[in-house]
């Protein structure tokens, strides 16, 4: 049985994840974050010292490893070959190179089909670039948070992050498979001139206007 999923996409430090992490929490479903699932196969891919853009061989060390989704403290988390890869998951290395890997086909086919059996276990709010376009194009309830490139690239490098979001968000939306794009139907939040909260407010108003209410 698949359950509801509410889908957020949108490009790099929209602020997509504290915003899904809140609303999960309010409203008592799993929260997914598939972006984590990408860096966690680069994590690999560099850790194997791979060319990240080399598509044969990223494919094959794929289909020689155990990728295992599971579920710690109400959030998805994930072990590539028996290893979680924790704050590795964020590294300027990881950071560069994801897209590259995103971009490839047989990656994409893996980890998609992951993320497909989360919604069979729980109601879910899943972050990514494809969610409400390419993973659950069905679902009713699609957002897609945006904000301005300054905006975005100020809240980064107030993370003490390092990260080329304008390069990467090219990438994302100019590959062949499943590109970052507003999702058919999708409610667009520019979030640029608002905090977390506020989108938060925003999403979980829309959502009561569908039946959906926080139990929080
Ligand atoms: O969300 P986050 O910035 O952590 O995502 C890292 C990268 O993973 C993105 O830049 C994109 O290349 C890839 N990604 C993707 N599809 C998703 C989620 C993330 O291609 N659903």
């Amino acid at each position: 049985m698949q359950h509801i999923v509410i889908a957020v996409d949108g490009p790099a430090a929209s602020g997509k994840s504290s915003v899904s992490r809140e609303i999960a929490r309010r409203l008592g479903y799993l929260y997914v974050n598939t972006g984590a699932m990408y860096r966690a196969v680069t994590w690999l891919v560099l850790h194997s010292e791979l060319d990240p853009s080399d598509a044969s061989s990223v494919e094959q060390l794929l289909a020689n490893s155990e990728l295992e989704c599971g579920v710690r403290d109400g959030a998805s988390c994930f072990r590539v070959n028996g290893s979680d890869p924790g704050d590795a998951l964020v590294s300027a290395e990881v950071t560069a190179a994801v897209s590259k890997v995103a971009s490839q086909p047989s990656v994409r086919r893996r980890l998609v089909s992951l993320q497909r059996l989360y919604a069979n276990q729980q109601p879910s709010v899943m972050e990514g670039r494809d969610i409400g376009s390419a993973v659950f194009p069905e679902t009713p309830h699609k957002f897609y948070i945006d904000a301005s490139a300054e905006v975005r690239a100020a809240r980064r490098a107030g993370q003490g992050l390092q990260d080329s979001v304008t390069q990467r968000d090219a990438m994302d939306s100019s590959r062949r498979d499943s590109p970052l794009t507003i999702p058919e139907g999708a409610d667009v939040i520019d979030s640029s001139h608002m905090n977390v909260q506020e989108v938060v407010s925003e999403i979980l108003t829309r959502l009561a206007l569908k039946g959906i209410r926080p139990v929080l």
